[in-house]
């Protein structure tokens, strides 16, 4: 076994490293060699051999640019100076020629000649542009401009006030500039004067300036000077040039202040554009320029970039001196050796590519038998034997593979004798295995079935509220289960042998006697045991057991033991006295119960009757009735078995009506209800008696009700219909009296009739005849009206009813068509909206509707404008319409009264008779309809109508 590990180990390493390790190695060191030479050859290349004078191309490729920024530099320089120098001289000759000394004396001459007279300032410099000489000098200007084409502007400027009094360009002249810098610089220099400035209200102008000077024969130190020359020069055609290079490379100059005069090449570090005269450059090469010092430099330029710069001084005028620098960005610079070493880059990797492949092959070549012989080695350590390493080198490999194909022939060999051995003796082994198997799970099984039926005893035990027991005769416990302590609530250890407490013990003192005594007789008897007792827990409450034992006698036929069995019972105990509570309870409760209550056998034989029953039937007691029996009682005996029929087939009665006869021989009108289960039937009974007889009266009543409201209805009909025509007469009648009256009064008035008589009969009648007259009427009117109400009222109620179904949308529009003047002359806003149809008739309808809206109409608020809304809705089976309005409102106490006869809230002042909403209930009650109102005083009425809807 040990062997085995050992060898496995050693076979391990060989087997992840040595093939791996030996190519890779070869590729690493073949591969790393070959790169290091190379890289460290092109280094040389271009860095140079330290300690040498072998430079390398680095330090060539510097050289190259330096040389070609110096000839550059050198090269602008010479032009500059150049060209600033022809434009001295174009200055010096004009500032020098007596010609022009002779133009600007007259002008001058002219100026003071037109000051002293007291010119006005506009007058004075047209006169002198007018002047011949002025006109001269300016043609004379103007062809040195035309020919040199660079001058902007050529100015004389008078010496001693700074006015400018002759310039090519109009404008200038009369300008004073004595405060410019270049004129101060002019005055105070004694030759030309050149310098790059910022003119206000003009671009930036290389001045040169000149002295005008009036020579003095006698003394040249005396010469006076007249005026100065100023040259404006656009300075591009200097600068021009300057910029004027190849892509990468930049030229520019500063002047004294360091500020650039040129523009810049590239913005700011941050981003600005420098603006020339205005930027001030801090770069090494342009200081070291205008101090003067010409070189070359390796350094950073005004963006922080690394540059190589060639810098020169440009002597401009004696006092004053530019910079200029011309520079290249390193990158730039070195670009063509950057490129060398990419090309050399690629060289590199493609030759160790070449050269990894080259070693690939021939690491492969060195290593093959060596993998096989590995490959080999790794089938025999998965166990297969047959591998054989299939070499036929004849080197030392291949004498390595012959031998170790010899050795796994003989492990072959030794191996399959083993193998025989071990399966013969694998074959005995299972046998006795297998028995022993079945053995075990025999064991297995019977074990497992005592410890289930363990498991189902302890249950058993543990789920009953039971303490087992074992005890001698003297009650001394032997054995106690562990139930005793959750009936007790003591551990069972307790009573084991009395250890603390005996059992008795627990007994309740009131019990105790009872127990002992059964227990004694029952074991005298040799019967089992069977008592319920209390016991004291050790909570101090007190709990109901039944104690269940037998004694068990020895062969001897002696008592050896008492077995027993103790359970909790408190719960059942307890239910029952709940239930001996709530029987008591009921008794009581049925006892003097008004209802009567009863229990019979399907046979009639009453087992119970309540004392309400028992008085029900004119008996002394329940007793008396019970020994009586019930089913004599019933006085048809139809009733008797139609009950116990209908008791059978649906299990129960309800308010069955039936008539008894009482112990006096009284009939009783009674309502039973009942139950039957099994043989037993239980019910009650209601005395209805007294509600049988009012019943008949009321229904009595009624008939005679709806027989006077008939009699009264024909009353009130004649009535309203014979009043009508002696009314008539009376109205007739008065017409003929009023008539007459007015007969007798022109009479009078015309007659020969004493004025005595005339004074006495003109107040009767003029005034009391007409008067009495009015009053009948107006009464006979009012009561016309009236009568047509009640003969209205009585036809109502009289009238034969067509009921069929109404489109109430269609009745109300023939509504308010017949309203339309009413509602016109009201100004009220009358709507509806869309309702559900109903049952009843047209006529009544139409009366009720038409009655409503009448009179939401005429109690509208005169105050404000009136609304009237007719909805309606579906409530159950039948439809309540409403006709709502905003008018006067009705009082809460009026509200209940204003459906009665004749009743008006003002009778005075209404044109009605109160008559209105009495038709319309009677017409309502006739249909099972109804009528109400809600309403508030000051705000509006709301009259309910409901209606069947079928
Ligand atoms: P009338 O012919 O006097 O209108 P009704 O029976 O129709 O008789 O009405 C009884 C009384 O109910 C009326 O006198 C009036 O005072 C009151 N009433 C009826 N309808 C309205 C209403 N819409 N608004 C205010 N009061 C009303």
């Amino acid at each position: 076994m040990n062997n085995y590990i050992s060898s496995k180990n050693l076979i391990a390493p060989f087997k992840k490293g040595v093939l791996f390790n030996l190519r890779s190695r070869m590729f690493m060191a073949f591969g790393a060699l070959f790169i290091i030479i190379l890289v460290m050859l092109k280094c040389i290349e271009i860095k140079g051999i330290p300690f040498t004078n072998f430079g390398g191309e680095y330090l060539q490729q510097q050289s190259e640019v330096f040389r070609n920024l110096n000839l550059v530099a050198d090269l602008k320089k010479e032009r500059l100076l150049q060209w600033i120098e022809e434009r001295r001289d174009d200055t010096k000759v004009l500032a020098e020629s007596s010609i022009i000394q002779f133009y600007i004396k007259s002008i001058l001459t002219e100026i003071e000649k037109n000051v002293r007279r007291g010119r006005r300032r506009d007058d004075l410099w047209n006169e002198v542009r007018n002047a011949k000489t002025y006109q001269t000098l300016m043609q004379h200007l103007n062809l040195v401009k035309g020919r040199r084409g660079v001058y902007q502007s050529i100015q004389f400027v008078d010496a001693e006030t700074g006015t400018i009094i002759a310039s090519t360009q109009n404008a200038d002249l009369g300008v004073n500039i004595s405060s410019t810098n270049h004129f101060k610089r002019a005055l105070n220099s004694s030759d030309t004067f050149v310098d790059i400035e910022k003119i206000p209200q003009s671009t930036t102008d290389l001045i040169i300036t000149s002295l005008i000077k009036s020579e003095n024969p006698h003394n040249e130190s005396k010469n006076k000077v007249l005026a100065v020359l100023i040259m404006h020069i656009n300075p591009d055609d200097m600068l021009k040039p300057m910029e004027r290079l190849d892509k990468i490379s930049e030229a520019f100059l500063i002047n004294r202040d360091l500020k650039i005069i040129t523009l810049l090449k590239h913005p700011l570090a941050d981003g600005r554009i420098a603006k020339p005269l205005e930027y001030h450059i801090t770069s090494k090469p342009a200081i070291l320029a205008v101090r003067g010092e010409q070189g070359l430099i390796a350094t950073n330029d005004y963006r922080g970039e690394p540059v190589l710069a060639a810098y020169r001084h440009i002597p401009i005028a004696s006092e004053v001196g530019w910079g200029m620098v011309v520079k290249l960005d390193k990158a730039e610079g070195f670009a063509p050796l950057r490129r060398s070493i990419v090309y050399s880059a690629l060289f590199i990797l493609m030759s160790i590519f070449m050269i990894l492949v080259l070693t690939f092959i021939m690491a492969n070549n060195f290593s093959r038998p060596i993998q096989i012989l590995s490959r080999t080695l790794q089938k025999v350590e998965a166990g297969d034997l047959n591998a054989r390493a299939q070499i036929s080198a004849a080197n030392d490999v291949g004498i390595l593979a012959g031998t170790l194909n010899t050795m796994l022939q003989r492990f072959q060999i030794w191996r399959e004798t083993l193998e025989k051995q071990v399966q013969v003796r694998t074959a005995k082994l299972s046998s006795t295995n297998d028995e022993l198997t079945k053995e075990i799970i025999q064991h297995k099984e019977v074990e497992e079935t005592l410890r289930e039926s363990e498991e189902r005893y302890r249950t058993l035990v543990s789920n009953i509220d039971s303490a087992f027991f074992r005890c001698d005769e003297n009650w001394t416990i032997h054995f106690i289960s562990d139930g005793i302590q959750e009936i007790s609530g003591y551990p069972a250890s307790d009573f084991i042998r009395d250890k603390v407490r005996s059992y008795p013990s627990i007994i309740h003192p009131e019990d105790i006697k009872m127990v002992t005594e059964i227990a004694s007789d029952c074991l005298s008897k040799k019967i089992p045991v069977e008592v319920e007792y209390r016991v004291v827990c050790a909570d101090g409450k007190i709990r109901w057991v039944r104690k269940k034992s037998q004694g068990i006698v020895n062969r001897n036929g002696k008592l050896a033991w008492i077995d027993g069995v103790v359970f909790d019972i408190t719960d059942r105990k307890l239910a029952e006295e709940a239930l001996k509570v709530s029987e008591e309870k009921y008794r009581k409760l049925v006892d003097n119960s008004l209802v009567g209550v009863y229990k019979t056998n399907i046979n009639g034989d009453i087992l119970y009757v309540n004392e309400a029953l028992s008085r029900m039937f004119e008996f002394e007691s329940p007793t008396e009735m019970i020994s009586v029996g019930a089913l004599a009682r019933y006085k048809n005996k139809k009733d008797t078995k139609g009950l116990v029929e209908s008791l059978k087939k649906t299990g129960k009665i309800d308010n069955f009506e039936m008539e008894v006869v009482t112990k006096r021989r009284k009939t009783k009108n009674i309502l039973t209800s009942a139950t039957i289960d099994g043989e037993i039937i239980s019910g009650m009974v209601i005395d209805i008696t007294e509600r049988k007889r009012a019943e008949k009266e009321c229904g009595r009543l009624i008939r005679e009700l709806v027989d006077k409201n008939k009699e009264l209805e024909h009353i009130v009909y004649a009535a309203s219909h014979d009043l009508r025509s002696p009314l008539v007469n009376i109205l007739g009648f008065s017409k003929e009296l009023e008539y007459a009256s007015k007969q007798v009064h022109s009479v009078l008035q015309n007659g020969e009739v004493s004025s005595q008589l005339k004074e006495k009969l003109a107040p009767i009648l003029e005034e009391d005849i007409p008067e009495a007259l009015q009053y009948i009427f107006k009464n006979t009117s009012k009561m016309d009206s009236l009568l047509s109400g009640l003969l209205q009222f009585s036809r109502t109620g009289r009238t034969a009813l067509t009921i069929k179904q109404l489109d109430m949308n269609k009745l109300l529009s023939d509504i308010f068509e017949a309203f339309d003047y009413q509602i016109k002359k009201a100004g009220a806003n009358v709507t509806k909206v869309k309702l559900s149809l109903c049952r009843g008739d047209m006529t009544q309808i139409n009366q009720i509707f038409s009655n409503l809206l009448d009179n939401a109409l005429k109690y509208l608020d005169p105050n404000r404008p009136g609304i009237i809304k007719i909805s309606g809705h579906k409530a159950k089976s039948q439809i309540v319409y409403c006709v709502e309005d905003n008018g006067i409102g009705i009082a809460k106490e009026h509200q209940g009264k204003i459906f009665e006869m004749f009743y008006q809230l003002n009778p005075g002042t209404s044109s009605g008779e109160g008559l209105g909403l009495t038709i319309a209930r009677k017409i309502l009650d006739r249909h099972k309809g109804k009528i109400w109102v809600e309403s508030e005083r000051h705000k509006g009425s709301k009259f309910f109508v409901s209606i069947p809807a079928k």
